[in-house]
């Protein structure tokens, strides 16, 4: 097989890179290890309910920019959706993100706390600038420690920055975010449009494989780093999410919200969803289904979700990163790749970005 670009893995970095590199006339193969395409935003329908379950957890598309918001368009017609996620603490819910009306009423300790710290090193430190101190330890402290399965003062700062303080009236979950939708049919029809006429290869592990194939101009790699570089320097850490489904069959609804995140640390599941609340399903159809996420450290290269924020594994894939550079013609990109949280606004920015440079050098 002779092309001018191997695509590592369909995921939507990979799929997007593909489809603009295809568009502009070069002739480009994506090899995917799974045996679907669509990477993490994959969905299947559930049967019998007729359900649209995400099958790595639920993914709200949301972008800012208008251009994005155009591109996505020309693969899947969006419905508008504003999810309504809460938090639980054992007694009450409270919105998420946190809302001034609900903390309003430990401000007063919020600046008590503020003059005890004297610098911004930790996950924990950054919170406490921020947030009232009884407000962290309910609702951000146990929910923290159970998903990363170690003491909040452990994790990076720039963790962090994902905790905002909402003072609109917007109680979504990204208040006045500009675009926020769901594709009509699913990711997975979205994926299938973007990839037309691309010859893609399901069940294909690179890494084990690549002696089967042919020479090509470039390699665009979108799989984990470490895994790249056979794990010279470590293995990087992650922490993903062991999804428990539970079909009522007899049941309309299971929970009042699309999700409930809980920040006691009595229930051992963080997250629970409630797909029938996602626009594109009959609210008529038999049954619900509930899904209960439990935190886990994988050392399994297939459920690899979250790239550990401490300092130990950010100096890890620096040093990967930049034993990438020597590597001539071939780009790394995507969440595993860059070993980084990317919304999926953020890696198809990130993948559209590189396709151009990938265009304008040959
Ligand atoms: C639990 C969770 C929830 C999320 N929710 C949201 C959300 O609500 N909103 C939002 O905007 N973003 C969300 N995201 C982020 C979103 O999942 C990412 O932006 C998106 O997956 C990035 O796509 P990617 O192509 O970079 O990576 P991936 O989707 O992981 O694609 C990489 C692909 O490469 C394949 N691959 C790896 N190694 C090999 C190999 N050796 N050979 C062949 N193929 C290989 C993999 O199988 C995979 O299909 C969430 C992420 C997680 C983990």
């Amino acid at each position: 097989m002779k092309v001018d670009y191997l695509i590592v893995g369909a995921g939507l970095t990979g799929s997007v890179i593909a489809r603009m590199l295809s568009d502009q006339g070069r002739e480009v193969v994506v090899v995917e290890k799974r045996d679907h395409i669509g990477g993490n935003v994959f969905d299947y329908t559930h049967s019998p309910s007729g359900v649209r379950i995400h099958k790595y957890g639920p993914h709200y598309f949301r972008t800012q920019s208008d251009d994005l918001w155009r591109f996505v368009n020309k693969y899947s017609e969006f419905v508008e959706y504003k999810p309504i996620v809460k938090i639980w603490d054992g007694q009450r819910f409270w919105h998420w993100p946190v809302h001034i009306e609900e903390i309003a009423p430990f401000l007063l300790q919020q600046s008590a706390a503020k003059t005890q710290t004297t610098m911004e090193i930790s996950f924990e430190d950054s919170c406490l600038s921020i947030l009232p101190k009884n407000v962290y330890n309910k609702l951000i402290k146990g929910y923290t420690t159970k998903q990363w399965g170690i003491i909040p003062n452990r994790l990076h700062s720039t963790l962090a920055s994902r905790i905002q303080i909402n003072s609109s009236r917007d109680y979504s979950l990204t208040p006045n975010c500009k675009y926020q939708g769901l594709p009509k049919e699913g990711y997975g029809s979205m994926m299938n449009k973007m990839l037309a006429g691309i010859e893609v290869i399901t069940c294909f592990d690179y890494l084990q494989r690549k002696d089967e194939l042919g020479p090509r101009k470039g390699l665009v790699y979108t799989g984990p780093i470490d895994a790249y570089f056979n794990f010279s320097f470590g293995k990087l850490r992650y922490r993903s999410q062991r999804r428990v489904h539970h079909y009522h069959k007899n049941m309309i609804w299971a929970q009042p919200y699309v999700q409930i995140n809980y920040s006691n640390y009595r229930t051992k599941y963080i997250r629970a969803i409630e797909w029938k609340h996602l626009p594109g399903t009959n609210h008529n159809c038999k049954g619900t289904v509930q899904t209960f996420e439990y935190p886990f450290s994988p050392d399994n290269g297939d459920i690899l979700e979250y790239p550990f924020p401490d300092d130990q594994n950010i100096a890890r894939s620096m040093q990967y990163l930049k034993l990438l550079q020597s590597e001539k013609n071939v780009y790394a990109r995507g969440r595993l790749a860059e070993y980084k949280y990317l919304d999926m606004d953020a890696a198809i920015d990130n993948a559209r970005l590189l396709a151009s440079r990938i265009l304008r050098n040959k």
